[in-house]
């Protein structure tokens, strides 16, 4: 086994123990990058072709020289018998929507080319805090905005490592890509509707969105702020409830963040699933697609190989004493990307409008006045997908509207975050611990298939979405196979600020899946 197959818990404790070095476990990581991941994304960079490109594409840029200097403060402490922290010696790679001090941080876009954080996010500082090497930035839809990585201004973007004529997922797709990749244990991500559970699923990878406020969202370059969570992606849950811990808590820089206490997530996944009360919902086995023509929602049933794994799953925690519930309501599920629409369009309007020329990013030299300034600075910054939701957030909220949209949509949410409570409620018909669902509808999509299709794209996060509504946590784990040999994702979702309980479920089928046969099989080979 290579250094870069080990997981971050057993990168840590080695470091720690002294029985491995903090720079030789990043020589092993940038090595890994080097052979793997070809060109990074850049502004003159072109999408290639997968027939004749087997490169990941993960990454925008590295931060080797930071990474360094964090790998030598950890061989200094462990030098000297001190703790190094949870993730002493890990490299972990960022998505580039967070600010980190003094690097470039793109959120893939031209509008923040030559943006230059000045201070660092609280979400990224925490893990550099706990003893993490932060190896560089990775490629994403241009300001979150998608589901596939095809949107990044920054090309080309990545390659799912399972196959490189699919998409990775989106948009945390350089995360996904660089952790199936071996190329970090470990990677920081975000979701909004579920980009980080979708592309950790299209990659076979562990994907964990907290609950809203978990995590501080400060140094985040916000999608839709309502929404917008920081979270992991890891390639075992033990590593995800680790990077959780030092991520988790409350945060004097960020108004939402909970100030509830921050449980041992690591301890939690010692106990066993017996009791547990696990739902099925019928509201989970298809994606309803609003028929334009006649109006009506249209059900197209999850792929039975997904289908199939999910129930599977609850057959093997069932067997560990789990006990399933199943025709679990959750009626308003089919309106979670509807109102999606509508609430993330509006406040992505409302967060761009600070992307003017002004104040940081792409500016255009030659403008005549203030107006011209601002329109054509956005119209050469922004790509295709934010002058869309820019355009329909704006239409949606104009006051000339009879309609207040963003009202009649968080009326919606509200009706979506009832039937998880009705579903969680101790006193209730369900009593549920935890609701299990497929991840995502289908397995990765090929590349370009979708892309254009901004509508059918949003629909990969139907299955997402609802848990970004409720403000809950969700966890999503690899779960076998499909004929095409593309992972399959599972989802485990709890109630608020429940990450032990779906910690504690996605471990227990993952240590009961561990000698499956699909395990033996990875990305790459
Ligand atoms: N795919 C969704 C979108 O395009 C979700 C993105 C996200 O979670 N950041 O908006």
């Amino acid at each position: 086994m290579t250094f870069t197959q080990l997981s971050a818990r057993e990168i840590a404790q080695k470091v720690q123990a002294g029985e491995l070095k903090a720079s030789d476990m990043l020589e092993a990581s940038l090595a890994q990058i080097r052979a793997v991941d070809g060109d990074f994304g850049s502004l003159d960079g072109q999408p290639t072709d997968p027939e004749t490109d087997k490169k990941v594409h993960a990454f925008i840029s590295l931060t080797e020289e930071l990474a360094h200097a964090q790998a030598q403060a950890v061989e200094a402490k462990v030098a000297k018998g001190e703790n190094a922290g949870l993730l002493a010696g890990v490299p972990v790679s960022i998505k580039d929507i967070f600010a980190l001090e003094n690097t470039d941080t793109t959120a893939a876009s031209r509008m923040l080319y030559n943006y230059r954080a000045p201070y660092t996010a609280t979400a990224v500082q925490k893990l550099i805090d706990a003893g993490a090497l932060i190896v560089g930035k990775v490629n994403l839809d241009e300001f979150t905005f998608g589901s596939s990585n095809e949107s990044s201004a920054y090309q080309p973007t990545s390659n799912n490592p399972w196959n490189p004529a699919y998409v990775p997922g989106g948009s945390s797709g350089g995360s996904a890509a660089a952790v199936a990749a071996e190329e970090t244990p470990l990677s920081l991500g975000t979701d909004t509707g579920g980009s980080i559970r979708q592309p950790a699923a299209f990659c076979g990878v562990v994907g964990l969105k907290p609950s809203y406020g978990r995590v501080s969202r400060y140094g985040l370059i916000a999608f839709a702020s309502s929404l917008d969570c920081p979270g992991p992606l890891a390639r075992n849950v033990e590593d995800a409830a680790l990077i959780l811990q030092v991520m988790a808590g409350v945060d004097e820089r960020d108004e939402s963040s909970a100030t509830l206490p921050v449980p041992n997530y690591l301890e939690a996944l010692q106990q066993d699933v017996r009791g547990m009360r696990i739902g099925l919902s019928p509201d989970y086995a298809g994606i309803a697609y609003p028929n334009h023509a006649t109006g009506e929602f249209e059900v197209i049933p999850v792929q039975e190989e997904i289908k199939q794994a999910t129930l599977d799953a609850a057959e093997q925690l069932a067997r560990q004493g789990a006990e399933i519930i199943e025709n679990v309501p959750m009626p308003h599920t089919r309106y979670g990307i509807p109102v999606y629409f509508v609430v993330s369009r509006i406040e992505a309007a409302s967060n761009l409008n600070r992307m003017d020329g002004v104040k940081y990013g792409y500016t255009v030299a030659d403008a005549r006045d203030l107006q011209d300034l601002y329109t054509r600075t956005r119209t050469e910054g922004f790509g295709l997908q934010p002058k869309l939701r820019i355009l329909m957030g704006a239409y949606l909220s104009a006051t000339s509207k009879k309609v207040n949209y963003y009202q009649l949509a968080s009326k919606v949410r509200g009706m979506i975050r009832q039937d998880f409570e009705l579903a969680f409620d101790p006193k209730g018909a369900y009593q549920l611990d935890a609701l299990l669902t497929p991840t995502t509808p289908t397995t990765a999509f090929k590349r370009a298939e979708i892309f254009g299709d901004s509508v059918l794209m949003q629909y990969a996060d139907q299955m997402t979405v609802s848990v970004n509504h409720a403000g809950l946590p969700a966890i999503t784990v690899p779960a076998g196979l499909d004929k095409k040999n593309l992972p399959i994702g599972i989802q485990f979702i709890a109630n608020h600020f429940q990450e032990e309980t779906i910690l504690r479920a996605a471990y227990a089928y993952e240590q009961s899946t561990l000698d499956a046969a699909w395990r033996k099989v990875r990305p790459m080979a």
